[in-house]
């Protein structure tokens, strides 16, 4: 196997960047290829000690950017963006080797990502507030958003660049300054962007990155005191521990976290066309996507059809890190041996297994972390397959007998993320978007994700409540505060003292 190497875009050990300037951490870690299996960088190690003082150097730079206005803050992003669009080949190769998906979807995440420097640049000249009417005459009521202070931000690795972008461009727009907390199988990609954001121009200090893991690194910076607001994307679990540590000092959180989303295909559905978003839903980007199809519920008028269609064309699939390929591996080993035993228990537990279900068996896939797609079905419920998050190339048929029951299906779930349902009948499609209780829901097509302009985020164990990115993301890194303007003291007199 032909090792991979980063382009020179990123430093040959990424150490982290604190207002500009390489630290010396208090230690390393190795990210492997999950293509290969191979060393691809060593990265730093961080401890409570780093964090410290990338949240002091956050906290010092911080006012001088929240005082710059709004529009100057847009045109630095709008700079960070454009840079990042020149830089699209190389950040797409570091996209590419750290998770292992091929160029072109690296590519395509990183459009993605400039979309949304270019979206939140714009915001800079709106931020919007409200003006409004006072019980008072003479007086003028209004709100404008301030910076919460030092945002700190922690991602997962599933889309990289997509998953930086998403908080890093909203959280600078409000006037914070960020700390970065990298996934540590994706530090490169953070580190690339930092670089990327320093020659456009982004004051020093104004955005810090540090790398490690979660438990160390990860849990320093959600309690760090210095840090106002912490928003997160990763597991549930993960999430639930974040949640208490960060209320223990009242800080905001925002939670971006798991599903288990459902597609439905109803009898009258356009079948090959359910087929293809079954597809992609389940298998792009591996599985490991918060919005992927690991639930197929399919009417009973349709599901041998669609079943066997769409084990037809699981086989088919190829795998391999080449645009020609369409999925490559997960993201590390400890995700494969987790993925292959939740298979296992399963069978074992009675489900069938319709194909996959074990290792890619092409000998060149042999050092990297590559699971043949997997179709079951009657999986008992209760067993980790039936109900909790695989994230992974693995998904699970089930039969049902009406609409009713499949809106049942899907709230059976601890999850909220996101649900489609493959239908001609509007009656059903009108039924489905209405009475599912879910972040996103879409009619005849995927369960996606979100464009830059809308809002993300899910019901239950999928999140806290808070959207992001979409303008609703403002709400999440910045403090509206309510300015009251007397013009005419005599006139507002005592009705003033609210
Ligand atoms: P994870 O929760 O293990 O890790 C995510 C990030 O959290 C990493 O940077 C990690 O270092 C950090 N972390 C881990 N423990 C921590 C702790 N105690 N304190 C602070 N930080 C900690 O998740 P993962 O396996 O890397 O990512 C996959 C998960 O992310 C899936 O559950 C997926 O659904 C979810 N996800 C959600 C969305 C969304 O928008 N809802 C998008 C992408 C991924």
């Amino acid at each position: 196997m032909v090792s991979r190497s980063l382009p020179s875009l990123v430093p040959e050990r990424l150490g982290n960047v604190i207002a500009g300037e390489l630290a010396a951490p208090s230690g390393w870690f190795e990210k492997v290829d999950p293509h290969t299996g191979a060393v691809l960088v060593e990265a730093a190690r961080s401890t409570a000690t780093d964090v410290d003082a990338a949240v002091l150097a956050a906290g010092t730079s911080q006012p001088a950017w929240s005082r710059t206005p709004g529009v100057q803050r847009g045109l630095h992003l709008h700079a960070v963006a454009d840079e990042l669009e020149r830089r699209a080949d190389e950040v797409a190769a570091i996209v590419s080797c750290e998770t292992g998906k091929s160029i072109g979807d690296a590519r395509g995440e990183v459009a993605g990502a400039v979309a949304l420097g270019r979206f939140f640049a714009g915001e800079g000249q709106r931020l919007f507030g409200r003006t409004t009417q006072s019980s008072a005459p003479g007086r003028l009521a209004l709100t404008v958003r301030d910076p919460v202070g030092v945002a700190g931000l922690i991602v997962p690795a599933n889309t990289p660049i997509a998953n930086v972008a998403w908080k890093v461009f909203p959280a600078l727009i409000c006037g914070n300054a960020v700390v970065l907390k990298s996934a540590e199988d994706a530090p490169a990609t953070a580190a690339a962007f930092e670089v990327v954001a320093r020659r456009a121009g982004l004051p020093a200090g104004i955005l810090s990155v540090v790398h490690g893991y979660g438990g160390e690194a990860g849990d320093a910076l959600v309690r760090h005191p210095g840090v106002g607001v912490v928003s997160f994307t990763g597991s549930t679990r993960t999430g639930r521990r974040i949640a208490v540590a960060a209320a223990e000092r009242l800080a905001r959180v925002s939670l971006e976290l798991g599903g288990r989303n459902a597609l439905v295909v109803c009898d009258d559905a356009d079948v090959d066309l359910a087929v293809h978003w079954a597809l992609l839903s389940a298998f792009s980007n591996a599985g490991q996507r918060c919005a992927a199809a690991s639930r197929l519920l399919v009417f009973d008028g349709v599901y041998e059809q669609f079943r066997d269609r769409l084990v037809a064309k699981t086989s088919a699939l190829r795998l391999g890190v080449e645009d020609t390929d369409d999925l490559g591996p997960v993201i590390n080993e400890a995700a494969l041996v987790r993925l292959l035993a939740t298979v296992d228990a399963g069978v074992d537990a009675g489900a069938r297994l319709l194909t996959g279900g074990g290792r890619s068996s092409d000998p060149t896939h042999r050092d990297g972390w590559y699971m043949a797609p997997t179709i079951l079905e009657d999986v008992p419920p209760g067993t980790p397959l039936g109900c909790e998050e695989l994230f992974g190339p693995v998904t699970v048929l089930d039969r049902v007998g009406s609409l009713e029951e499949a809106i049942h299906a899907v709230h059976a779930s601890d999850y909220g993320l996101t649900a489609s349902i493959h239908t001609r009948d509007w009656n059903r499609a009108m039924a489905f978007l209405r009475h599912v209780r879910t972040g996103v829901v879409s009619v005849n097509g995927g369960t996606y994700g979100s464009e830059p302009h809308m809002p993300f985020g899910g019901t239950g164990a999928s999140g806290n409540g808070s959207r992001e990115p979409g303008t609703e993301a403002l709400d999440v890194y910045s403090e509206l505060k309510t300015l009251y303007l007397n013009s005419d003291t005599d006139l507002v007199g005592e009705r003033s003292h609210g």
